[in-house]
């Protein structure tokens, strides 16, 4: 079950996220037909975007992250809302570059090290927030904790790790977002900065663990953690058949009318979960005699 906690430390010096997400990314997976790299690419930014849409105050405001960077794997996108569902896309799902020197997948690589990090909150007033910072190592969780340094002014700590199988499913994936309080004690922080360095791979630590408690107690070992909130996410796209409709409409009438002509249908596939809308010749029609009406 994909799960994020929501907790402190016993004397409110630091906050933590905390989310294992296996299942969520290998959802993502099957959906997006990805290759190891890009599960872990798109994989880590859809898992930080949970995390941060739970940050997020009001019922309806969204989250939109994008990871631009000027590697193979093209642009990132994930959409996450305030009940932590996110949804995501990747430019190039096959994307393939080669292994680190210690084995490892070389994300940085993939997405670039060059480029911009882009969050975009609709808050539902007229104009979103948007915030912006430069990519570090195109790893994204080094990019993200920059992101929150620079563009939010808040020290945060962001960890994610997604570990591919021998057979391409997943095999462990979550993530951690600490956000450090204002007037925090000292000493508390460099506890938890040795506590950080000293954990040399998350994703070791999802694998042994079978829940996101046991995961959040392994990551928080010392420390005494009050817990907030418990809550279940998950993969979701919101996609509709009115999104596409509007899709076509905006295409106006030469354009509707050249595609009715040459072949008498369209298919639309959601980039987001892969679904498929089929418009036939009649629902076209439907489409185009509202853009002669709308004239
Ligand atoms: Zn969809």
């Amino acid at each position: 079950m994909n799960k994020i906690i929501i907790s402190m430390d016993e004397d409110m010096n630091f906050r933590a996220y905390t989310l294992y997400a296996t299942e969520m990314v290998e959802k993502m997976r099957k959906m997006h037909v990805t290759s190891p790299t890009a599960s872990a690419a798109l994989g880590r930014v859809i898992i930080c975007s949970s995390m941060m849409g739970l940050m997020l105050k009001g019922q309806s405001d969204k989250l939109t992250t994008i990871v631009k960077g000027d590697g193979p794997a093209g642009q990132i996108i994930a959409v996450s809302n305030s009940e932590g569902n996110v949804k995501g896309y990747i430019e190039n799902p096959n994307v393939e570059v080669p292994l680190k020197s210690e084995g490892k997948l070389d994300v940085g690589t993939a997405v670039g090290h060059k480029g911009t990090l882009t969050v975009i909150k609709d808050l539902g007033l007229r104009d979103p927030y948007v915030g912006n910072s430069k990519l570090i190592s195109g790893e994204i969780a080094e990019d993200l904790t920059a992101y929150f340094a620079y563009s939010e002014q808040q020290p945060s700590s962001v960890m994610l790790g997604v570990l591919v199988d021998t057979d391409y499913s997943i095999k462990a994936a979550g993530g951690c977002i600490i956000q450090v309080m204002p007037n925090a004690d000292e000493d508390i922080i460099s506890k938890l900065e040795e506590r950080a360095t000293s954990i040399t791979s998350i994703t070791n630590l999802i694998e042994a663990s079978k829940s996101v408690s046991e995961f959040h107690k392994a990551l928080f070992y010392g420390f005494n953690m009050k817990v907030l909130e418990e809550k279940e996410v998950d993969y979701k796209c919101d996609c509709a058949w009115e999104r596409f409709e509007s899709a076509l409409i905006s295409l106006g009438k030469e354009e509707l009318e050249q595609i009715l002509q040459e072949d008498g249908e369209a298919e639309l596939v959601c980039q987001f979960c892969s679904k498929k809308y089929h418009f036939d010749k009649e629902h076209l029609e439907r489409i185009l005699s509202e853009v002669i009406g709308n004239r």
